[in-house]
């Protein structure tokens, strides 16, 4: 992604991949990242009293700092040891080693960080140079102190995002979906990440939570410190360092427009989903936490879809167990009824992680063991969710279906072991779904091809755009580097949906799109032209994708899929 420098304001914008719309300003909280470098970075004249004041700052803090620690060791273990920390704070007082970085700012307009580097490292090889054994000893004494002062250059790095307690804008290498999936709507007002892509898990996150995103800029997280201004627009994907007083001024207008668009989708809220010319296409959401489920109602959407239930995994210690999965799914159709809810089966690995669950780390996790090939070999715990969705489907609208499946086999082994589960409940006196339609998640190119052998066990088709996108193109979903690569509208992924929806038609049963690609208004013609029979998409979305179906015909749909199958 390119960087623009606007102006000579110091506005700095950045063009990244915008994951999650809406526009936040805060101050900015970077997340720790191991092993990080140092990056350079050309600081404009009147940058250098702001850096000198950094400095300034980080060397009050670390004096703070080795202050206490003397304090501390002095009453533990005596005066002796405590008097090291003299040499260090000897250093942080040391006015020609203060007085070199300052200058060094004023010669090389570099940022701080670099600049005391590199006066530090000439005063380590100068006192390594010695000899005297007491000289030479100081020189780990600078490395310590210069180390602690840039740590605090670099502000609060923060480890986790549950630490936040004030209102910011959080920033990183990159966010796990656990991170995300526990991160505090409140507090965190956006994010922003170095990698990542439109169809991370991180971002699907983000968008649940409406918490504006803009991922894939490269190096974000070592270009801003802690408590820097930042402005993000994620609709645009950009992300504007010290914004300008105009750029915030324009940022309100367009925050006043937003809302008056949102008022109006609103009233779409209880009117169908139907093109102009009579065709219904349903909308239902997806879901990866219970919470989200009164945004279902707010944004007008007909059930579930699509239940990410791993994410219910992620953040615990305990794992959810049959009572409790069976409860969270009771109260899910409950919430969503008459509308159906349809429960995806754990679809842990690749992105998502659950540290109770211990999956050894693979050089290909998105190829590896992960959703339906992970419980299949574990059919113990794979029974625990299958027992909890049979309990919950009885007497409710619940679906269940199978996702990252790549062949039949894995359908008809997975369909036994649920009778296995069927009968043991029934023997248990439990009560069981008499009839609970399972589906299963096209979303390997070798299940689209395959999609007319696996449409006489199942009772519906999900298609994951996401996934089926990423291995038919081999472009990895959340590598920025190859955002460019993710084409949604390449004609052999028109062809794995087409072939697909005939499939399914052919032997009756219906066919939906669950990835991203159904939230994409652009999009969403084609995939009605394509035959698609129902969308799933985040509950935020619905109402703007309502609006487009509500402005199409579907004869026309018809043509631009069949023209596009054609190129
Ligand atoms: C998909 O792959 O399109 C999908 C909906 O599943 P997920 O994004 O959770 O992998
Ligand atoms: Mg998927």
């Amino acid at each position: 992604m390119s960087e623009v420098i606007t102006d000579l304001s110091g506005e700095l914008v950045l063009q990244g991949i915008g994951v999650s719309p809406g526009v936040a300003i805060g101050e900015v909280v970077v997340f720790a990242q191991e092993g990080a470098t140092i990056s350079e970075r050309v600081i404009s004249e009147r940058d250098v009293p702001l850096e000198i004041a950094r400095f300034e700052e980080a060397l009050i803090k670390t004096r703070h700092q080795i202050s206490e620690l003397q304090h501390k060791v002095s009453s533990e273990l005596g005066e002796k040891h405590a008097s090291i920390f003299d040499a260090h704070l000897l250093v942080v007082d040391d006015r020609y080693f203060v007085e070199e970085v300052i200058r060094g700012l004023r010669d090389k307009q570099r940022n701080v960080e670099v600049v005391l580097n590199d006066v530090a490292g000439r005063y380590i090889e100068m006192l390594n140079r010695v000899e005297d054994d007491y000289l030479r000893e100081r020189a780990a004494d600078v490395r310590d102190v210069t180390r602690r002062i840039s740590k605090n250059l670099a502000g609060e790095r923060m480890d986790r995002m549950d630490q936040l307690e004030r209102p910011c804008i959080a920033v990183a290498h990159d966010f796990s979906p656990s991170d995300t999936a526990g991160m505090n709507r409140d507090i965190v007002q956006a994010l922003v990440a170095d990698s990542g892509s439109a169809t991370s898990h991180t971002a699907i996150m983000a968008r649940a939570l409406e918490v504006p995103a803009v991922v894939g800029l490269h190096n974000i997280s070592k270009q801003v410190s802690s408590g820097e201004t930042l402005l993000v627009d994620g609709g645009k994907g950009l992300v504007i360092i010290r914004p300008t007083s105009e750029r915030l001024f324009a940022y309100a207008q367009r925050a006043e427009d937003h809302k008056s668009i949102l008022c109006e989708l609103e009233t779409l809220k209880d009117k169908p989903s139907e093109t102009k010319d009579g065709y219904y296409v349903p909308i239902a959401a997806n879901i990866e936490l219970p919470a989200e489920i009164p945004a279902i109602e707010k944004y007008g959407a007909k059930g579930i879809g699509l239940f990410r239930t791993e994410f219910l995994f992620l953040n615990e210690n305990d794992l959810p167990d049959e009572d409790e999965q069976t409860r969270v799914y009771s109260e899910a159709a409950d919430r969503c009824a008459p509308d159906n809810v349809v429960i995806r089966t754990l679809d842990l690995g690749g992105d998502k992680f659950s540290s109770s669950i211990k999956i050894t780390p693979e050089m290909n996790p998105f190829l590896g063991w992960r959703a339906i090939r992970f419980c299949l070999a574990n059919p113990a715990f794979f029974k625990i969710q299958l027992r909890a969705i049979l309990r919950a489907a009885a007497g409710r609208n619940i679906s269940m279906m199978y996702p990252m499946v790549c062949c039949l086999s894995e359908v008809l082994q997975a369909n036994e072991i649920l009778e296995e589960c069927r009968q043991e409940l029934k023997k248990e006196g439990l009560p069981c779904a008499k009839k609970l339609p399972v589906g299963v998640m096209i979303e390997i190119p070798s299940a689209a091809l395959t999609a007319d052998l696996i449409a006489p066990h199942v009772d519906f088709f999900s298609i994951g755009t996401n996934d089926l996108i990423q291995y038919t193109l081999a472009v990895d979903r959340v590598n920025e580097n190859v955002a460019h690569l993710y084409m949604p509208t390449h004609i052999s992924i028109l062809k794995l949906i087409r072939q697909t929806v005939l499939a399914g038609h052919a032997h009756r049963i219906p066919v939906a799109v669950c990835g991203q690609m159904a939230a994409t208004p652009e999009l969403v013609p084609l995939l009605i032209g394509l035959g698609v029979d129902e969308l799933s998409i985040s509950p935020p979305s619905v109402p703007m994708i309502k609006d487009v179906i509500r402005n199409l015909h579907y004869s026309e749909c018809r043509t631009l899929a069949k023209d596009a199958l054609r190129t």
